[in-house]
């Protein structure tokens, strides 16, 4: 077999079990094979005549088949046009993130110092320090493991991030920031969604939180306050119908200038509030 057949028929294996679009089965074939075979996209579709390797090839295909997701396959994902390594210990880097990483960078002063809570692949707090290399930026995670690949990522994109290990603000007693940020775990434990597609394979602690998925959001923001510069900002990622009850937590917490922001799709995706200047 050659690899345009090897490519048709792991598309058309990929379009039936994982019910994808005959365009993303397409595409997907493609990035599994050139993963397999170290090689990039443009030099396997030149090659369409030369032989497949099955032995090579067969691995990715079945890892896919069997619902992985391919990111973690190809351990990479890209955000905000960086690529970023991910493995099964952090959350895969969604598009609608990048909305909380512009709204962050808009309300950034010169110098400022900022913080990323639940880092994760670390690809928030790496991008706001690329983007805006005069501020100080400094993320926390609970996981070890996912901030040893956080790390792995800022090392190879180049970004100084000072990262610490703790649960939420406990590795920050007396810091204060200018900005905080967070794509925190906010899914309800409950939620039929966990038990779906790619999300299967995600750390339950990236994603979950409580019986409403609120119970982080609510620390969060009410330990925001002590840990911000007067006139500092808190912004965070929620579901598409937690955006009142962030508006609320935010408003009991003393905020003003409370927002919310929708997404690619229009739904309310990333809430956030401003400390005021005086108490
Ligand atoms: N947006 C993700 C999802 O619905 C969840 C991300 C998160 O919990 N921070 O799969």
């Amino acid at each position: 077999m050659n690899l345009a057949s090897w490519l048709r028929a792991a598309a058309s294996q990929l379009q039936t079990n994982l019910s994808l679009d005959a365009a993303a089965a397409r595409i997907e074939a493609r990035l599994l094979a050139a993963t397999a075979l170290q090689c990039d996209i443009t030099w396997l579709v030149a090659h369409g005549d030369a032989a497949a390797d099955p032995d090579r090839l067969t691995p990715c295909l079945l890892r896919r088949l069997a619902g992985e997701p391919v990111a973690y396959i190809l351990g990479q994902r890209e955000f905000y046009g960086r690529p970023f390594r991910v493995s099964p210990a952090v959350l895969i880097p969604r598009p609608e993130t990048e909305h909380l990483v512009d709204a962050a960078l808009e309300r950034l002063p010169r110098a400022a110092s900022v913080l990323d809570l639940c880092t994760g692949s670390g690809c928030v707090a790496i991008t706001l320090k690329r983007e805006r290399p005069d501020c100080t930026v400094t993320a926390t995670d609970l996981s070890q493991a996912a901030l040893a690949i956080a790390q792995t990522n800022a090392t190879a994109l180049h970004a100084a991030v000072h990262f610490r290990h703790g649960d939420l603000f406990a590795p920050l007693a007396g810091e204060r920031f200018a900005v905080i940020v967070s794509n925190p775990p906010y899914i309800a434990a409950a939620d039929t969604h966990l038990s779906q597609g790619d999300v299967r394979f995600e750390p339950r602690m990236a994603l979950a939180s409580g019986t409403e998925g609120l119970d982080l959001i609510r620390r969060l923001v009410s330990a925001a306050p002590d840990y911000l510069n007067p006139g500092g900002w808190l912004l965070f990622e929620h579901g598409f119908d937690q955006g009142t009850v962030c508006q609320e937590q935010l408003s009991q917490a003393g905020f003003r200038h409370i927002k919310t922001l929708p997404d690619w799709a229009g739904l309310a995706r990333v809430t956030l509030g401003q400390k005021p200047n005086q108490p």
